[in-house]
């Protein structure tokens, strides 16, 4: 099958002509191009979804999950990490058990838990009343539950060093944020095998110019993806340009999707994203960053967050996970292993 599209991403290079898909591959690049100006890019990964219209996946069944899916994938979005925030254990470890193991598209990679061993300083919209030190015992009876990819933290919270140890013993991506570490805390972390940073900026303490803490370690160290949510709520234009401008190549984009979009909690913070992925794609190439650049914030770059060789990628013999866009950069079809899953 061939896409019909005159240009694809591949391997982080827009490069001419149409691709084909064969076998649930990418067979061929570079084939004559079709008419028009249609972009073939990967299909998007999501670091961070709560849920979606209505639906918060921490509670949802296998339908809620069916719904959640087929709104991402009108996004593009191919891969995700359904997220779960702060709360009772028992909820989380449910949520967790309940994870879908039949759902093949978009691709559910495990889970991204967004606390508890958060900051009392910079809970943001997480309750209080669930968040708790760094205990080693529950973070294993929380991997025990389920696919766990991805733990939020933070690092200057006694007993981290151990928790961050252990994730990257086990083979789980380790993000700081809800923080309020010193760049020393902050350096610390990353040493240990941190690779990210949760929403730079939001919930975490701010740079100042005689301690940069987590902030400006995160945008002055090569080694760290920072992931952003590029919703026109969350940061300051102003503020995403400095990101951008700092941590070039290095910057993953996130929806923070939640059921109820860009709800505020009663005490004014901004409690999840307010716009899809795509939507940030679009702001990241408004800023100045070129289309390529801007696609790879949505796929290869959050890939390598988790170490997956392969996702987020669109080459030859990997996986047909793909986001066909219009000359407007509007969701035309989106294939996940060469399978279409969603079409205008
Ligand atoms: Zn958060």
């Amino acid at each position: 099958m061939r896409l019909g599209v005159a240009w694809a991403l591949v391997d982080g290079q827009l490069v001419e002509g149409d691709v084909e898909v064969a076998d649930g591959v990418v067979a061929k690049v570079g084939l004559p191009r079709a008419r028009g100006r249609g972009i073939a890019a990967p299909g998007f990964v999501d670091l961070q979804v709560n849920g979606l219209d209505g639906i918060d996946l921490v509670d949802a069944d296998l339908d809620g999950y069916r719904r959640v899916g087929e709104l991402l994938l009108a996004g593009g979005v191919t891969a995700y990490l359904p997220t779960f925030v702060t709360g009772p254990e028992a909820r989380v470890v449910a949520a967790l058990r309940r994870l879908p193991r039949s759902l093949v598209a978009p691709h559910i990679l495990g889970v991204h838990l967004e606390g508890p061993f958060l900051s009392p300083r910079r809970l943001g919209a997480h309750p209080a009343r669930y968040r708790r030190d760094p205990n080693l015992d529950l973070l294993r009876r929380l991997l025990a539950a389920g696919s766990v990819r991805l733990v939020t933290l933070a690092p200057e919270l006694p007993g981290a060093r151990a928790l961050i140890r252990e994730l990257r013993e086990r083979g789980v991506a380790v993000s700081l944020g809800h923080s309020d570490a010193t760049t020393e805390e902050a350096h610390a972390a990353f040493d240990l095998g941190a690779r990210s940073v949760t929403h730079l900026f939001n919930a975490m303490r701010p740079f100042h110019h005689r301690d940069p803490g987590l902030v400006g370690v995160a945008l002055t160290r090569d080694d760290v993806v920072v992931q952003l949510i590029l919703d026109g709520r969350h940061l300051a234009p102003e503020t995403a340009a400095i990101a951008w401008r700092a941590a070039r190549g290095r910057i993953a984009l996130v929806s923070d999707a939640t059921a109820a979009p860009g709800a505020l909690t009663p005490d004014g913070a901004l409690a999840g994203g307010a716009a899809p992925l795509l939507h940030c794609v679009r702001a990241l190439h408004a800023l100045g960053a070129p289309l390529a650049e801007a696609l790879a914030a949505a796929s290869a770059v959050p890939a390598r967050v988790l170490g997956q060789g392969g996702l987020g990628r669109l080459s030859p013999g990997l996986p047909a996970d793909v986001v066909v866009l219009s000359g407007e950069l509007e969701v035309e079809r989106v294939l996940v292993d060469g399978s279409e899953r969603y079409s205008r």
